[in-house]
């Protein structure tokens, strides 16, 4: 509740847009409520353009009865659906150019205030291969960039609207969700010191996951000082990234951060997770909505688990 108040704050001041990946179910879909919750305008997107629409409505439904059971209830704004596929070049081109018609200065909007890059894929069991590992990449980490590096200039855009507005001078926001199954000692130290190349940027993340998985196809994976995880060296590198990013964008205002939701009962986990989807939501959606002007606000580079920094 105390993100749902923070980021009624800053709704006060006009509603911020935000875009979630993989917002049809799961985490994802909890992060979009608990960000409608507070106001903000919700851009929920799916790669399957009916998922994408129900769960749009079922976002404002819920929004609508936690408005209803609260006292005090922020403006609420209408969830829209997009249909984002984040591997396929041609539905990213294709979601950027709505979120452009819809917030871009040319239609008189401030842009993209906060990107939750949440979409993620993880293979069952014990399922292992170079196939597998080359599907789990192009998701997690090659998926993420790109979806990143297309909404750039609209992430941008908000942080000069946030700027000109007189605001705080807060940026707009990117919140990767990760995992603490992405830990930086589970690859051998030479890797752990090209991962936390304080010089890092996509190319040196891309080279290295690409490593990875000819070593996976090779069968010397081990010998190399990778584990036997594709899950696990997905979320490791989009960490990296993360802080390769933050670096990168930290002159242009621009906020930066990985998280882990914790272990939660979604598809993904077969529902086997000790925690609600809505639990984790909760540091993500806290990341996005920090009051601005906030201490903590603006710290950027970090990987957070229930609103606390880890160590990575
Ligand atoms: P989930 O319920 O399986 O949701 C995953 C979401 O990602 C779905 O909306 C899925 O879409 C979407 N997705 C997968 N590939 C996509 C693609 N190519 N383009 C667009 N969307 C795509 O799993 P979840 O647990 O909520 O996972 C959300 C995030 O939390 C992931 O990044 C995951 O790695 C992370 N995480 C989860 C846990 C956990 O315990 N559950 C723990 C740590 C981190 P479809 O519905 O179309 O498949």
């Amino acid at each position: 509740m105390a993100a749902a108040a923070a980021g009624a704050a800053v709704a006060a001041r006009r509603s911020i847009v935000a875009v979630v990946t993989g917002a049809n179910q799961g985490i994802g879909f909890e992060i979009a409520v608990n960000l409608a919750c507070s106001g903000a305008t919700v851009v929920v997107c799916g790669r399957d353009r009916a998922k994408a629409a129900a769960a749009a409505e079922a976002v404002d439904a819920r929004a609508a009865s936690a408005a209803a059971a609260a006292s005090a209830a922020a403006t609420l704004v209408p969830a829209r659906p997009l249909p984002l596929d984040i591997v396929d070049a041609s539905s990213i081109a294709a979601a950027v150019a709505a979120l452009g018609e819809w917030f871009g200065s040319a239609a008189g909007g401030h842009g993209v205030d906060v990107l939750v890059n949440n979409a993620g894929l993880a293979f069952k069991g014990d399922t292992f291969g170079a196939d597998e590992a080359r599907a789990t990449m192009a998701t997690n980490v090659f998926g993420t960039i790109a979806v990143t590096r297309a909404l750039l200039p609209l992430l941008r855009h908000a942080t000069a609207a946030a700027a000109a507005e007189g605001g705080d001078g807060s940026g707009a926001r990117i919140i990767n969700v990760c995992s603490q199954a992405g830990r930086l000692g589970q690859v051998s130290p030479t890797l752990q010191s090209r991962f936390q190349d304080p010089a890092a940027t996509d190319a040196t993340v891309t080279t290295l996951v690409r490593e990875f998985v000819d070593a996976v196809a090779a069968g010397d994976y081990a010998a190399k000082g990778w584990p036997r995880s594709m899950y696990g060296v997905s979320k490791l590198a989009e960490i990296a990234w993360t802080y390769a990013l933050a670096r990168e964008v930290a002159a242009d205002g621009i906020v930066v951060n990985a998280c882990c939701p914790g272990y939660c009962a979604t598809a993904m986990s077969s529902y086997h997770g000790s925690r609600t989807p809505a639990d984790g939501a909760d540091t993500p959606a806290w990341l996005a909505l920090r009051e601005r002007g906030a201490k903590t606000a603006d710290l950027t580079g970090g990987f957070w688990y229930e609103r606390r920094l880890m160590s990575w």
